[in-house]
């Protein structure tokens, strides 16, 4: 059994999750509250096990993950092109501008989701290049591409199966959510994002719409790195158009096509508005000609009633115009960590008093 000191412990009490951090002294060992630190993990583990000490029940077992089919079941000569027999569609649960989302079992008994683009959406050539690249971007935060079919039209790209999208989570089951787990979930596509910053890789399309959650709350990016390929043509048409999604996109990017980190960032702090208002759609009853022109004249999206005072100066630090002087995922990932950690040295309840 291993425990990674990274991720926050899920503790379940009725139907409420509580999220305790486990910090790690200079010095070595580990502690949830500074008065009890332990020499290492298993003790600190095995203390909770036997004596919740705090904490709002005692540890029991580590949560089941499920089981991710592994990539490599898809793949043959290290190529990861699959017969598209192999993949059967079962339900449509979803439709975007580029095609529909299916719920499919690959070799009968594995459950993914399948992405049809719609002919003509994507050259198979490029997309095929963009796919080796995004295949090789793994991360827990980061939705799992496992297959695609690009020999004929429409292409199908198949990815794990999700529950459903972060935008109509919030709208719905997320208004029970309390502010901390609100905030956990900007953290978690925060560190998806710090991963793609590493590596380099510009998102292009961060909204709620292309994250997706499951039942455990445990959220993931997706559609990453598609903008690019699926906007190639007519790039100008692409961002002047009706379906561009302006009220995301960084004035930069908007106006002279600088999509970078930068710009991700940006949208991240809109990101943080819809999770924050339950799925608003941000700049209410601004067009997007006007969230344009008065975004560059330097205005700003008000602070959403309800949002603490801590997380709007967050989401004003990925609003500066000049984009170096935005912050980096890295920092956005602990910024948000700590906010529902404010005091380290106590145990934390999963709601915020701010
Ligand atoms: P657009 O591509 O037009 O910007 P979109 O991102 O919502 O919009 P899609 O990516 O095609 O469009 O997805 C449509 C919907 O299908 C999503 O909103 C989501 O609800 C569902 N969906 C997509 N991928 C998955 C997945 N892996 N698991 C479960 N549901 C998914």
């Amino acid at each position: 059994m291993s425990y990674d000191v990274a991720k926050h412990r899920e503790i379940r009490e009725s139907d409420t999750v509580k999220h305790y951090r486990i910090r790690q002294l200079d010095h070595g060992g580990y502690f949830i509250a500074r008065r009890r630190p332990f020499a290492t993990l298993h003790d600190l583990i095995a203390h909770y096990q036997r004596d919740a000490d705090g904490l709002c029940v005692n540890l029991g077992r580590p949560c089941a993950k499920p089981e991710a089919p592994q990539t490599t079941t898809f793949t043959y000569d290290d190529q990861w092109e699959v017969d598209r027999r192999s993949v059967r569609l079962i339900r449509q649960i979803g439709a975007g501008q580029f095609g529909e989302v299916w719920e499919g079992r690959w070799n009968t008994n594995v459950p993914v989701a399948v992405k049809k683009l719609k002919a003509g959406t994507a050259d198979p050539t490029d997309f095929l290049a963009e796919a080796q690249i995004m295949k090789k971007l793994r991360h827990p935060k980061l939705l799992s591409l496992y297959a695609v079919c690009t020999k004929d039209e429409p292409i199908l790209i198949v990815t794990e199966l999700m529950q459903e999208n972060l935008l109509t989570f919030l709208q719905r089951r997320g208004r029970q959510c309390p502010l901390a787990q609100l905030v956990e979930i900007g953290a978690q596509v925060a560190a998806g994002m710090a991963y793609l910053e590493e590596m380099n890789f510009i998102h292009r399309d961060l909204a709620a719409r292309n994250i997706l959650i499951n039942n455990s709350l445990s959220v993931k990016i997706a559609d990453f790195g598609l903008a690019r390929i699926l906007m190639k043509e007519n790039e100008y048409e692409a961002r002047t158009g009706a379906r561009f999604p302006i009220k995301w996109t960084a004035p930069e990017a908007a106006n002279y096509n600088r999509f970078t980190t930068k710009s991700d960032v940006w949208s991240f702090g809109i990101l943080l508005t819809e999770i924050i208002t339950f799925g608003r759609l941000p700049y209410p009853g601004m067009s997007n000609a006007e969230v344009l022109q008065q975004v560059d004249a330097g205005y700003r999206m008000p602070c959403p009633a309800n949002c603490p005072p801590s997380l709007y100066d967050i989401m004003q630090q990925c609003w500066r115009s000049d984009p170096d002087k935005r912050p980096t995922f890295e920092t956005l990932q602990w910024k948000l960590e700590d906010l529902f950690n404010l005091d380290s040295s106590e145990y934390k309840e999963a709601s915020m008093n701010f």
